[in-house]
């Protein structure tokens, strides 16, 4: 993957002392195959090299004690700036309701979006207004009105027995309804088509002029990689737009999509969406997916995940333990699976875990499933067992294991999975180089 193939790039810069011009360019060189082959648009990849390799060969470089990190800093820096720096925030109307148009291909992910959208603007409180504005596809109304229903959110759509009915006629009176309704937001569905096709671009357009958006969202689902780009190209010359959201970050390994479309139509990414449930969704934050394709897991969103679950406290000890300060015990190690597990299903947690590649296969078997059996074993050991597992001989385990209802086997497979977990907690603390500095505020 790209994380994977820009570690590598600084593995080897972090063997030198000082960085040469050669070392330099032979990096970039790396960099631009990496981006490359991630499916990133050739033009950004060529700004983006020679922006990196400007700066890295300054005397920023030069003159710090450690050039790999620097590196690392200006590839971090200039990451977030291609994906557009300031996270962009929706802009409400002065005058409700503020109404959001949703274009894009069909299958990009519009209609649960606007689910999404819906439940995420309604927990806000606001009152939102989904609009089925998509009479194309048979079941296309239908499945609005079923994700208005988990959303718990009204939908607007054509009375059923109303014959097809006219996409435009129905955004136009929605905005009506909306407002003797009290909706501060309406958003609007549409429809789109398997590829670009002027008579969709039309219908979009006559629906934008017919409701007047303050914002147009272009959809686009983030595993057409460079398809991404052209189809953007396209609905931004057919109907216009001022924010993009991307689907399917979930299924999107090589992040070419992320890196181009911004830089490529000049517009924000405003969300991303990353699965089919509706509160896989959020704001799309340029420093997180930054770190994220830099492969240093994105730690901020864990922290502020474990924020919600932790007292202040015992987050604090978290994340130092996690960041290799102090000692990791398997009283830290239950309290780590016990938050993970209040996070929510493991593999969303995973992709924000740094070095979350090489540790997927440690964590997967962290399941629901073997939470339980895990938790029990680690209640029956005492206090100086969990402090030093190293103590934990045969007749220990005998007793742990019947204590927690467990074999022998489960412990000692317990025992040793934490020693790996804490290895490797070790070995990515000391890699990254960055000690406690990724936390908060450091
Ligand atoms: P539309 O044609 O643009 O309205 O797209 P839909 O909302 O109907 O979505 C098309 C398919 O993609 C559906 O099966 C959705 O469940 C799925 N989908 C939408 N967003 C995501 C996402 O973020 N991740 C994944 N994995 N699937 C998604
Ligand atoms: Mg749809």
């Amino acid at each position: 993957t790209l994380s994977d193939r820009l570690s590598a790039v600084f593995t080897s810069l972090r063997a030198k002392g000082r960085l040469t011009d050669a070392d330099i360019d032979k990096s970039m060189r790396e960099i631009r195959v990496a981006l490359l082959e991630a499916d990133v648009a050739l033009p950004v990849v060529k700004a983006f090299v020679q922006s990196v390799k400007n700066r890295a060969r300054g005397s920023e470089v030069h003159q710090a004690l450690n050039p790999a990190q620097q590196v690392v800093k200006i590839v971090n820096e200039e990451l977030i700036g291609i994906l557009g720096g300031e996270t962009r925030r929706l802009r409400y109307a002065k005058n409700p309701p503020t109404v959001i148009l949703l274009a894009g291909l069909q299958g990009a992910g519009k209609t649960t979006l606007a689910g999404k959208l819906a439940l995420w603007l309604r927990k806000q409180g606001h009152t939102p207004l989904l609009v089925a504005a998509d009479l194309q596809r048979p079941n296309a109304v239908q499945q609005l009105q079923v994700v208005g229903g988990r959303a718990e959110v009204e939908v607007f759509a054509p009375e059923p027995g109303s014959g097809v009915g006219d996409p435009v006629d129905v955004a136009r009176r929605s905005i009506d309804f909306a407002q003797r309704q009290q909706h501060d937001i309406v958003i609007v569905d549409t429809a789109g088509r398997l590829g670009i096709d002027a008579d969709m671009m039309a219908q979009a357009a006559a629906i934008r002029d017919a409701v007047n958006p303050d914002e147009i969202l272009f959809v686009v689902d983030a595993m057409i990689g460079q398809d991404a780009v052209t189809t953007a190209q396209a609905f931004k010359d057919g109907v216009g737009f001022d924010g993009v959201v991307l689907t399917k970050l979930d299924g999107d390994a090589r992040g070419g999509a992320a890196l181009s479309v911004r830089h490529v139509t000049g517009e924000p990414i405003m969300f991303a969406s990353s699965g089919e449930k509706l509160d896989e969704f959020d704001v799309f934050h340029p420093d997180r997916m930054a770190s994220r394709i830099l492969g240093m897991g994105d730690m901020l969103t864990l922290i502020e995940q474990a924020e919600q679950v932790f007292d202040a406290e015992q987050q604090q000890r978290m994340s130092d333990k996690m960041l290799g300060e102090g000692d990791f015990t398997l009283d830290d190690f239950l309290e780590q699976m016990v938050a993970v597990k209040k996070m929510g299903p493991i593999s969303n947690v995973l992709g924000m875990l740094p070095g979350m590649n090489q540790m997927k296969g440690q964590l997967d078997q962290l399941d629901d499933k073997h939470f339980d059996r895990v938790a029990a074993v680690i209640r029956s050991m005492t206090p100086a067992e969990r402090n030093d597992p190293k103590i934990i001989n045969g007749s220990r385990r005998l007793r742990i294991a019947n204590g927690s209802g467990t074999t022998v086997t489960d412990v000692n497979q317990l025992v040793e999975r934490f020693f790996e977990a804490r290895k490797m907690m070790r070995q990515m603390t000391s890699q990254l180089g960055f000690g406690g500095g990724m936390r908060r505020g450091g």
